[in-house]
């Protein structure tokens, strides 16, 4: 094949473009465009420069050491990320500002001040540390979204301890596995959890789990009470609220740690197959975290923030814990689902607290736009200020609905790109300076280096399908995969030399705008022609009653592949014939023949990831009649055997 036709596809266009207005511009953090240049001639003064937004208790002599594809930020430096987000504010001006708001699914709420946070973080610490947790251990969390969570993360942090957050949502199996990668001394559960007025019953998967494990303590949160009926084991178990409550009143010593220390270990969703443990340094992921919110997110002292998403995924890490934590920023967490008990939640949060900046993910706004506008027009949203996405590729008519139902027309969306590995917003827009166009996540940020290449790491140019790559180092970056360098090397740095691979394709248009075209092991190739996954998806987005899409390649005599489109549409819609020829002719019509959908299945739900994201290998491996792949990362099992019979009786 030849290297043209390795490239991949673009077909989509987008017009529409939408300019910070001069108000958003003028008040903006980040307003001068010169940035943008300052930091591609020099980087490393550029994050050194950045870097010094942080309280460091030994200022770093080197701003890095790149021997590829291993990077070391911020030499010599010491500093401690729990100092950083709590006791630096706490001890103050920030003392009696509101760090964390929290509202629980049945509707209790808690307030934490800084000083407040400083309190139980460091009561923690002291806790953890009588338990014999030194520096460098792991402790891993497996809790609801809870206060308790990120007390339980920044207590890790103090002492110097690796936290592994597992998300709650997660079976006792996932939780066994990362226990044992991560061999954990202490875990730290709750009872139960609330979901969707159900109870998860988190301790008794943590019981399940912790046979034959290395873990020596368990501290356990009471979340639900009596109701869990839970059974505590002697010696091994202990209730976080008794062991807190032995904890001397006086400050916890934060432990001055290297820049390079680890500070945690997270894996990644399982999208395209086993979850990688991805391991993050104190001082650069530190420094991409506070930088992002400062720059992409245009965080003020006023703002109240609210991140959709759980901690148990590196959004929740660096977006509801080190990042706005770092800032002094106001936090509200919420503990529940988006549709309980009714499906105006959220807008009821943003409505009592008056949250300016919302960030969230494309799957949640379908599934809104699913629900309908009835639920935002409801309520009062007008202290929003800036909206943000993550996760996926958001179509662009999900971009509108955003832009329209939440952001009345006027609040900039970014759209950020970035990946558990990245540790922070690589390719995003700063709202103040850069006009965004619905579907792309527009350009790298200050201080990022990408390209899109092909096979060859040639660079494809404008308009042209291919790798997307990130030529240098960043401070944020993933340093390794946990017990696994080899891993690491491979995957990362495996096809170009010392250029990291993310693994999604894209291209960038003519005014040099980034869209994500989709992943690259999702790519199909129709006779010949290379197609990402994300313009026919939203090409089928694009037709009013569709909600979400999904497409894979089948294997196909004549063409190599085919296109199969998994829909499901919107509430009210009929799934007939007629649809079927509709949503055919919408894609034809939008982007060209090649990418005509060979069938289209309606689906009740799609198979995603517990971080909902959409599994496509499953799809393909239905499709295929294929023995699934690995499944543990899987939200809802009963979602593929629905679509395995179907996909049967359509055949
Ligand atoms: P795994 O690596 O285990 O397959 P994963 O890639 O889904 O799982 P994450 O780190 O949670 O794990 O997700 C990162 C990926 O999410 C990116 O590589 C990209 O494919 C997708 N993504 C995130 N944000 C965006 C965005 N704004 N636009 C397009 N795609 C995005
Ligand atoms: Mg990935």
């Amino acid at each position: 094949m030849s290297v043209d036709s390795q490239k991949l596809s673009t077909l989509m266009h987008e017009n529409r473009t939408f300019p910070p207005s001069d108000e958003f511009r003028a008040q903006a953090n980040f307003n001068d465009e010169r940035i943008y240049e300052q930091a591609a001639q020099d980087p490393e003064a550029y994050w050194s420069e950045q870097a010094l937004h942080l309280s460091w208790f030994k200022p770093f002599e080197n701003v890095l050491k790149w021997t590829p594809p291993h990077a070391k930020w911020f030499l010599g430096g010491k500093l401690n990320a729990a100092y950083n987000c709590v006791d630096r504010h706490a001890f103050g001006p920030r003392k009696n500002k509101a760090a964390l708001i929290w509202e629980g699914e049945p509707g209790d709420t808690r307030v934490l001040t800084y000083d407040m946070l400083r309190r139980e973080v460091d009561k923690a610490a002291h806790a953890l540390k009588r338990l014999g947790v030194q520096k460098g251990d792991r402790v891993s969390i497996y809790l609801p979204m809870i206060p308790e969570l990120p007390i339980a993360m920044l207590a890790a942090a103090k002492i110097g301890a690796i936290h592994s957050v597992v998300f709650a949502g997660f079976s006792s199996q996932s939780l066994q596995q990362r226990l044992e990668d991560a061999k954990s001394k202490v875990l730290i559960t709750a009872d139960g959890g609330w979901r969707r007025g159900g109870i998860t019953p988190l301790k008794a998967n943590a019981d399940e789990a912790l046979v034959q494990t290395p873990v020596e303590k368990v501290v356990v949160v009471q979340r639900v009470g009596e109701v869990a009926g839970i059974t505590m084991q002697e010696n091994r178990d202990v209730y976080w609220h008794e062991l807190l409550a032995e904890s001397p009143t006086t400050p916890f010593e934060p432990e001055p740690m290297d820049s390079e220390d680890v500070l945690y270990l997270l894996y990644t969703s399982g999208t395209t197959g086993k979850p990688k443990g991805i391991v993050h340094s104190t001082g650069g992921y530190l420094t991409g975290a506070n930088t992002s919110m400062r720059s992409v997110f245009d965080i003020k002292d006023s703002d109240v923030w609210f991140c959709t998403a759980d901690i148990g995924w590196v959004t929740g890490h660096t977006y509801l814990v080190y990042g706005p934590l770092s800032a002094g920023t106001t936090v509200v967490m919420y503990e529940g689902g988006p549709d309980y008990p009714t499906r105006d939640r959220y807008w009821q949060i943003i409505e009592k607290y008056g949250v300016t900046v919302l960030y969230t993910a494309p799957t949640l706004i379908r599934t809104f736009m699913k629900w309908g506008e009835s639920h935002p027009a409801a309520h009062d949203l007008s202290t929003l200020r800036l909206l943000g996405t993550v996760g996926e590729p958001i179509n662009p008519e999900a971009w509108m609905w955003f832009h329209q139902h939440v952001g009345r027309g006027t609040c900039p969306i970014v759209d950020t790109w970035w990946q558990t590995e990245t540790g922070c917003a690589m390719i995003a827009p700063l709202p103040g300076i850069v006009p965004t166009k619905p579907g792309s996540a527009t350009r790298a940020v200050p201080g990022i280096d990408i390209d899109v290449v092909d096979e060859n790491g040639e660079s494809v140019g404008f308009e042209n399908g291919g790798y997307l790559v990130i030529k240098k180092p960043w401070p944020s970056m993933l340093r390794t995969v946990w017990q696994d360098d080899a891993r690491y090397r491979d995957t990362y740095f495996g096809k170009f030399e010392g250029v990291y691979l993310p693994g999604d394709g894209a291209h960038v248009d003519a005014d040099g705008y980034v869209w994500i075209l989709g992943r690259i092991d999702d790519v199909i190739n129709v006779s010949g022609h290379r197609i990402g996954t994300a313009e026919v998806e939203s090409a089928l987005v694009a037709h009013p009653a569709v909600a979400e899409a999904a497409v894979i390649g089948r294997a196909h005599d004549v063409k190599g592949q085919a296109i199969t489109a998994f829909v499901t549409v919107r509430d009210g819609i009929t799934t007939d014939e007629q649809l079927v020829a509709d949503l055919k002719r919408t894609v034809v019509e939008q982007i060209g023949a090649m990418a005509r959908p060979e069938e289209i299945i309606f689906a009740a739900e799609l198979p995603k990831t517990r971080s909902a994201k959409i599994m496509r290998r499953l799809l393909r491996d239905i499709a295929e009649g294929r023995v699934l792949g690995d499944t543990t990362t899987l939200a809802d099992p009963s979602v593929v055997d629905t679509l395995k019979a179907q996909y049967k009786d359509a055949e």
